[in-house]
């Protein structure tokens, strides 16, 4: 199993350190389970030191130019991200889509130059409340997910996070049915793409200790990936230690 923390624009290098020292305090780690940190860019070398020697913990970018240099003010390489200790990148969040207006093609070039540079690619699909709605659920997944996983090689090493857009830091999350039902889906394209159907597929949107439980004991849940309740050390550790 696999619980990811994505930091978003929060907690600086100083303030990391004592996150983890926290954290560390709290956990208990468990055979099969991995924690990995998304922190802002700034805070990845500092995580990347703190978590040596613990295996079960690693650190990740929350994003990446698909260049591996250049003039692109306020980006970073693959090999920058590396560099900093990052083992895996977030690509295609609903953030970077929806708020930067990230095009499915620009995080295809994302997820190819991620894997080109030896580091885990976690693609993050997820549809848009309207386009639920309207029943396109699946259609929408299926298309980011061939948009950006075009050419990927099977022993690629990639995790898939569903996190549907309309329980991002809302409150508001899918029930675990829906979100297996989703993950199933996922299962079907990666098939159909060659991909490993073993890939492990992550749920996102509004986790939190009361609901994660609940969440990983479905059978297509393979993980989580957590905003707003991975910034408290507490909470996260709950989280960590849900699922078991
Ligand atoms: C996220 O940022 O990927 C996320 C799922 O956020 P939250 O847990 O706050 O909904």
């Amino acid at each position: 199993m696999l619980f990811a923390a994505n930091w978003k624009m929060h907690i600086g290098p100083g303030e990391a350190r004592q996150f983890l020292d926290r954290f560390l305090a709290l956990d208990a780690p468990r055979p099969g389970r991995t924690v990995a940190f998304f922190p802002p860019a700034v805070s990845i070398e500092a995580v990347a030191a703190r978590l040596a020697g613990h295996d079960h913990l690693s650190v990740g970018a929350q994003d990446v130019h698909w260049e591996p240099q250049g003039a692109f003010t306020g980006a970073i390489s693959v090999a920058l991200a590396r560099g900093a200790g990052a083992a895996a990148v977030l690509v295609g969040h609903s953030e970077r889509r929806h708020v930067f207006g990230e095009t499915d093609a620009e995080t295809g070039r994302k997820v190819q130059a991620v894997l080109a540079g030896g580091l885990q690619a976690v693609l993050c699909v997820g549809e848009q409340l309207i386009e639920r709605d309207e029943g396109k659920t699946r259609g929408v997944v299926e298309r980011q997910l061939r948009a950006a996983l075009a050419g990927v090689e099977p022993s690629a090493d990639l995790v898939i996070a569903y996190e549907p857009v309309w329980a991002i830091g809302t409150g508001r999350n899918a029930s675990p049915g829906d979100a297996n039902e989703v993950h199933g889906a996922i299962r079907e394209v990666l098939a159909d793409l060659g991909l490993p159907r073993t890939t492990p597929v992550l749920y996102g949107g509004s986790v939190k200790p009361g609901n994660a439980a609940a969440l990983l004991a479905e059978s297509e849940i393979d993980g989580v990936l957590v905003g707003g309740a991975s910034l408290d050390p507490e909470s996260w550790a709950e989280i960590c230690a849900a699922g078991g």
